[in-house]
């Protein structure tokens, strides 16, 4: 059989344990026996991290800017057991933090959606995803826990020195208070992003805050995402047939829960944190959700959404069986591939990407499985995988759609 050429590379960023050995597996099981896989390789892995003092996630997000595809592996955000545990020079930042400052991105979240696995809304039938905004509000807040009696102000001072103030409250006993800011430059970028990932799926695109009592802070972000659409998108989405859609944070839950899906749900930073678990687990697994950073200048890095499985991974590490999903980082690949072959007018690759996640599917909807989905399925004669079985089964029907 020949295989599959590539014209340009993608980003490959390998991670740590579990998914680092599931990363192998799908590699090549799955996608070095039919293409000619073009990547420069980059090894997010945490002891490599430490090594390079982490040049090496700045040099992956800088090839991602030259690329414009990547893929990544889950990764360890250090903490101070990790610092003991891999005897490291630092407490590193999160790569991916690190990825999406460099690249200015939105990350959108998406279920994979399979007939056996029944969500707990029954009327979803289309994936529902959710674009997180992920800078600034609670985030970057500033708080304060205040004592007796006592007045607060905002006060911002302009670069010449003159003043604006607004009282925040009069204090006749202890309280809270907070501050917190977002940029337009933010919003527009969050906006952009979001308009553009919207014409890629062609899907609508909603979007919520509470506007009508933040007339300020949360009407400019309304405000922002209009004029934005106005002027640069309206005529797009009528050519694609799709609508851009803003109501109220409340009236959008009511909409959601009542729809089939199918749509982007765009949310400031808070409802996208609140939200995405909340879709997550009413789609059923965290372990079917996979996740794309989306940067305005069109650079794309495709990832589970899920972490790197640690307690499986100490079960593989004491030899035994595991049964971990494998489903969202292929899905990563495949998203990834499939992207590569669009910018590349390669639709050999594209296919490829497709008939991937239609093995991935149908294993599934065959009943084999891995035991988080097992315990979730509609099916009843449902065989439970481990790991490589579950891999190996995807490449079983892969090579009969080849
Ligand atoms: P996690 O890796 O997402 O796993 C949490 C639990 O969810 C697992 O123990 C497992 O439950 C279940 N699960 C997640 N993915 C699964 C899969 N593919 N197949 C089957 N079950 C799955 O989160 P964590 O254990 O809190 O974090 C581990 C490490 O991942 C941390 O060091 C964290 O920093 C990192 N992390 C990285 C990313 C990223 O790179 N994007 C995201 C999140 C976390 P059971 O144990 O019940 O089977
Ligand atoms: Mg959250």
């Amino acid at each position: 059989m020949k295989k599959i050429k590539m014209t340009t590379p993608l980003v490959e960023m390998d991670g740590d344990e579990m998914t680092r050995i599931l990363w192998k597996m799908i590699k090549d099981e799955l996608i070095n026996p039919f293409v000619d896989l073009k990547s420069e390789y980059y090894d997010l892995g945490l002891e490599y991290r430490n090594k390079t003092n982490d040049q090496v996630t700045l040099d992956s997000a800088e090839a991602i800017k030259k690329y414009k595809v990547g893929v990544k592996c889950a990764t360890i955000t250090p903490n101070a057991g990790r610092v003991t545990e891999y005897d490291l020079k630092e407490m590193w930042q999160s790569p991916n933090g690190t990825i999406r400052a460099i690249l200015d991105g939105t990350v959108f979240r998406a279920p994979i959606v399979v007939d056996s696995i029944k969500p707990y809304v029954r009327n979803w039938v289309k994936p529902i995803t959710i674009a997180r905004h992920a800078y600034g509000d609670i985030y970057k807040n500033v708080e304060m826990k205040t004592k007796g009696k006592g007045k607060c102000e905002l006060v911002f001072t302009s670069e010449t020195g003159e003043e604006t103030r607004a009282l925040v409250h009069n204090f006749e006993s202890d309280g809270v208070v907070m501050g917190m800011h977002n940029i337009n430059k933010s919003i527009e970028s969050f906006a952009r992003s979001c308009f553009n990932f919207a014409l890629d799926i062609k899907q609508d695109l909603w979007f919520a805050t509470k506007d009508t009592i933040s007339k300020k802070y949360d009407h400019t972000f309304k405000d922002i995402f209009q004029d934005l659409f106005d002027a640069e998108y309206k005529e797009k989405f009528d050519a694609a047939g799709i609508e851009y859609f803003y109501t109220l944070i409340d009236d959008v839950v009511a909409r959601v829960v009542k729809s089939e899906g199918g749509m982007i749900w765009a949310c400031k930073n808070y409802d996208g944190d609140v939200m995405s678990d909340m879709v997550a687990t009413a789609f059923g697994s965290l372990a079917m959700m996979t996740s794309v950073l989306v940067s305005p200048e069109g650079n794309y890095e495709y990832e589970a959404a899920h972490g790197t499985v640690q307690r499986h991974y100490y079960k593989h590490l004491k030899g035994e069986e595991t049964s971990t999903n494998s489903i969202a980082t292929i899905f990563a690949w495949s998203g990834a591939l499939r992207k590569r072959g669009e910018l590349d007018s390669n639709k050999e690759l594209m296919e490829f990407a497709d008939k991937m996640e239609e093995a991935s599917i149908k294993t599934i909807d065959d009943g084999i499985m891995t035991k988080d989905l097992a315990v979730l399925t509609s099916l009843n004669n449902v065989k439970t995988a481990n790991s490589f079985e579950f891999i190996k089964a995807i490449r079983d029907r892969l090579e009969k759609l080849i």
